[in-house]
């Protein structure tokens, strides 16, 4: 899809599942199975989308999915599914990973970030994007590295290290600007510093959504994760982001809805609801 200056493609680098409870926060199970059906497990199935934005001499890449070279253990918890190598999940848009300049990691949680280092055959990681500045808030990449018991198993260490290693990261504090068109903006609710890119021209515009509305059929306000570190002010950022959106007749883009890639915004009787259906 074509925005202002910026040619904009949504790609699913591979599914995984997580535990529909935890998904939905205090949502009881009987509400939130409707949207999403849960396995045996009790676990849902999602997506881990990226988002491509090529203009301006730059291609941006957006997340970079969890990647592979997960042990037998992980793979049975989160049952990866179809998971890709960057490599792969960018060749039918005619890219090479070495040709992207940009990775925004929206946070460093391994279903968003974990793709960005390459398990190499005789051990150790490699860059999967070797010539990119990858952008991180500096509270995430802080917070990253010094995890709470509540979020740790979220963060793999030596995937997230490699990128300071290589003198590959770029850190930003609060809302920032990548190029014309591209503004960065920072929430805190989910997780300290995550940042959202919104891709704005010619009338239009796109928010990649990442953990602050995960997916579609997480618009009605309490519909907020249990991983969320402080669900009130994501209450209230998910809430100020769909207004927006609303008003402005922007398009969301959801990281882990199985079925709908983005879509408008809508709103009735002081609600907001999934509009028209996009496909970027
Ligand atoms: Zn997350």
């Amino acid at each position: 899809m074509r925005i202002g200056d910026w040619d904009v493609h949504a790609v699913i680098s591979g599914m995984f599942r997580l535990d529909g409870g935890a998904m939905f926060g205090v949502v009881p199970r009987s509400l939130w199975s409707k949207a999403a059906p849960p396995d045996a497990e009790n676990r849902i199935s999602m997506a881990m989308r990226v988002l491509v934005g090529r203009g301006g001499g730059r291609t941006v890449l957006v997340d970079t999915g969890a990647g592979t070279g997960y042990g037998e253990k992980l793979e049975a918890i989160y049952a990866f599914e179809n998971t890709m190598a960057p490599s792969a999940y960018l060749r039918d848009l005619g890219i090479a990973p070495e040709q992207v300049t940009d990775v925004i990691l929206t946070h460093l949680h391994f279903d968003h970030a974990a793709g960005a280092a390459v398990p190499q055959p005789g051990g150790g990681w490699a860059l999967a994007f070797p010539n990119a500045a990858h952008h991180v808030q500096k509270t995430q990449w802080e917070h990253a590295l010094d995890p709470n018991p509540r979020d740790r198993a979220s963060y793999f260490r030596d995937r997230i290290e490699i990128l300071a290693k290589k003198g590959a990261l770029s850190l930003h504090e609060g809302d920032w600007s990548l190029a014309s068109g591209l503004d960065v903006l920072a929430f805190g609710g989910h997780t300290p510093g995550q940042h959202l890119p919104l891709f704005s021209g010619g009338g239009e515009s796109v928010l990649f959504c990442a953990d602050l509305v995960p997916t579609s059929a997480h618009f009605p306000a309490p519909y907020i994760m249990a991983y969320d570190l402080d669900p009130v002010r994501s209450m209230d950022e998910k809430a100020g982001i769909l207004g927006d959106a609303s008003r402005g007749n922007w398009i969301l883009s959801f990281e882990h809805d199985p079925a709908t890639p983005a879509c408008r915004v809508r709103s009735e009787d002081r609600r907001y609801l999934p509009g028209e259906r996009v496909t970027l």
